[in-house]
């Protein structure tokens, strides 16, 4: 304020200064929260709209104005119910936003369109009021249509696994013709050696379309999540050892030398699937000998690690064959994978052995890799977890340890084929065991009702009554002491059809085709359980 004298002259001047710093800070910080929240809105990828409790629209964000078809300038003022639906907007105004949340599932185009989303409704309170809405809508399209394809790559690979068990059944079933018949043949004296040779040829022939049935049929099962270990005690020795009386007579014709270590430290017995185990030793010592030409192959089997329960065993395959290519190592555990072209390389295989391996090696908690090394040859190495146990199953290892039996047992068989029929009764003769036949389960129900059977073979498809059906029925008319001991034969070699079989009560199983060893395991089986 200026103060003048009387000849209107200033002679004084008064000012005030007020600091406004704490002004200037809010208003920074109005400025910047009304920033930060447009960003929010602009560059969301989700659709904004707000809206007061008339249902009118306050303003939307770019995303919404793609969505809707529509500029915001045309958007403000009107009803959002032209976008969400009248009877949402009610919803929503009848302080039910949650449920209209849920019911809200598409956002309406201007040109009629709709786009599937999934909505948020959220409430703007100001100063305790709620004076509105926001709906944030999130485009789901492409999820909806990545679900889609997923649930229908699901479906296509249940119907790609049961057309394998299918196909798997309907070739093994006239296989067992084939590969039992033979089998039977070459047992018979007086062939000429030019007799031998061709149904040598015949079997080896059965035996490698055999292999690559259950190859693929083994993979597709595990790849879908339906493979099962079990736990029974074996003696990893004895397991090495049979594996390697596999690959010898081919290891003896190459002249290769197969040597094998197994450390004194590993316990007898051990938990786990021995049956996967040599599986996974089968396909990789077998790869070893079918890869080398001159040299041989080590086997190694050592203790990695052991606590209480559970022991973690290495084992090592070394030979000195044709050896593999650094770049193409990881490829090798991959489906189908071979090194050569297929058309042209000589050994035979399906390209699955190692990717089942690599399967069935991590369900037992262990992984496989060949080892670099500047010698000639392939190193491959493997582990895998067992339990130990000393519970009474190591009462019954022993038992399985000690045998010798003699006697000749009454056996029924139950089958419908009469090729898989005429197979497994003079394998089972052979042994010097006396056999009856019946073709289905209705008979095999009666049979039992007049003859005290030992053991009875019974085929799980069977016309009128089939194998599950049967064993139910003998089991309800028998004690337990007085029942036959029922071995279930099945030409779905699937591990899961074992279960199957054992929870039908049956107590053995054998699958398709019949091969005199399963035929004596399976007898050897009921041996133990007798005690015998
Ligand atoms: P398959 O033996 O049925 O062809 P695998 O999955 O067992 O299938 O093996 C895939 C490929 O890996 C073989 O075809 C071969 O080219 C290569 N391979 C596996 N083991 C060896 C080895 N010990 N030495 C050289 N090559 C090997």
């Amino acid at each position: 304020m200026i103060t003048l004298d009387e000849n209107r002259q200033p002679v004084q001047l008064n000012g005030t200064l007020q600091d406004i710093t704490e002004r200037k800070r809010i208003e920074f910080k109005l400025q910047e929260s009304v920033e930060r929240y447009t960003s929010l809105k602009k560059y969301n990828h989700d659709a904004i709209i707000s809206f007061n409790m008339d249902g009118n629209i306050m303003n939307a964000n770019p995303v919404a104005v793609k969505m809707t078809g529509c500029p915001v300038a045309g958007m403000i003022g009107t009803s959002i119910s032209r976008f969400i639906g009248a009877s949402n907007l009610s919803l929503i105004l009848r302080s039910n936003y949650e449920m209209a949340e849920k019911e809200i599932n598409a956002v309406r185009h201007t040109d009629g369109s709709e786009t599937e989303v999934l909505a948020t409704l959220a409430p703007i309170i100001i100063n305790n009021s709620n004076v509105g809405f926001y709906l944030i809508a999130k485009d789901i399209t492409e999820q909806k249509k990545l679900l889609v394809a997923k649930e229908t790559a699901e479906r296509m690979n249940k119907a790609k696994s049961e057309f394998l068990a299918m196909m798997s059944h309907e070739i093994r079933t006239p296989m067992n013709g084939v590969i039992g018949m033979t089998d039977l043949l070459l047992d018979t004296p007086g062939l000429s050696g030019e007799q031998k040779e061709y149904i040598e040829i015949i079997q080896k022939s059965g035996d490698s379309l055999l292999a690559i049935i259950n190859d693929i049929l083994d993979f597709s099962k595990i790849e879908s999540g339906k493979t099962d270990l079990v736990d029974d005690p074996f003696d990893l020795a004895e397991i090495v050892t049979e594996t390697v009386q596999i690959v010898k007579p081919l290891a003896r014709v190459k002249k290769l030398d197969v040597r094998m270590c197994i450390d004194d430290a590993i316990p007898t017995p051990v938990y786990g699937d021995a049956y996967r185990l040599k599986q996974v030793l089968t396909n990789i010592i077998g790869n070893a000998v079918k890869f080398t030409s001159e040299g041989g192959v080590e086997i190694e089997v050592r203790v990695k690690e052991q606590c209480a329960n559970n022991v973690q065993l290495y084992f090592k395959v070394k030979d000195s064959g044709i050896g593999i290519p650094l770049e193409k190592r990881q490829q090798l555990f991959e489906p189908f994978y071979q090194l050569d072209n297929f058309m042209t390389r000589k050994p035979q295989g399906t390209g699955l052995g190692l990717a089942i391996s690599k399967k069935l090696v991590e369900l037992m908690q262990g992984d496989i890799w060949i080892e670099e090394s500047d010698e000639p040859g392939t190193t491959f190495i493997f582990t895998a977890c067992f339990k130990l146990n000393n519970s009474e199953e190591s009462n019954r290892f022993d038992q399985l340890q000690k045998k010798n039996r003699t006697a000749s047992l009454r056996i029924l068989i139950a089958e419908d084929n009469e090729v898989n029929q005429l197979v497994l009764s003079r394998m089972i003769e052979k042994k010097g065991h006396v056999v009856d036949h019946v073709v289905d389960g209705v008979e095999a129900v009666e049979a039992v009702k007049h003859n005290p059977y030992d053991i009875i073979f019974m085929d799980v498809h069977m016309p009128r009554l089939d194998g599950f059906e049967a064993t139910k029925m003998i089991k309800e008319l028998k004690s337990s002491e007085d029942c036959p001991y029922i071995i279930a034969v099945t030409a779905n070699a699937v591990r899961g059809d074992m279960d199957k079989c054992l929870k039908a009560g049956m107590d053995a199983y054998v699958s398709k085709p019949i091969k005199i060893e399963s035929i004596m395991h399976a007898l050897e089986t009921y041996y133990i359980k007798c005690n015998l």
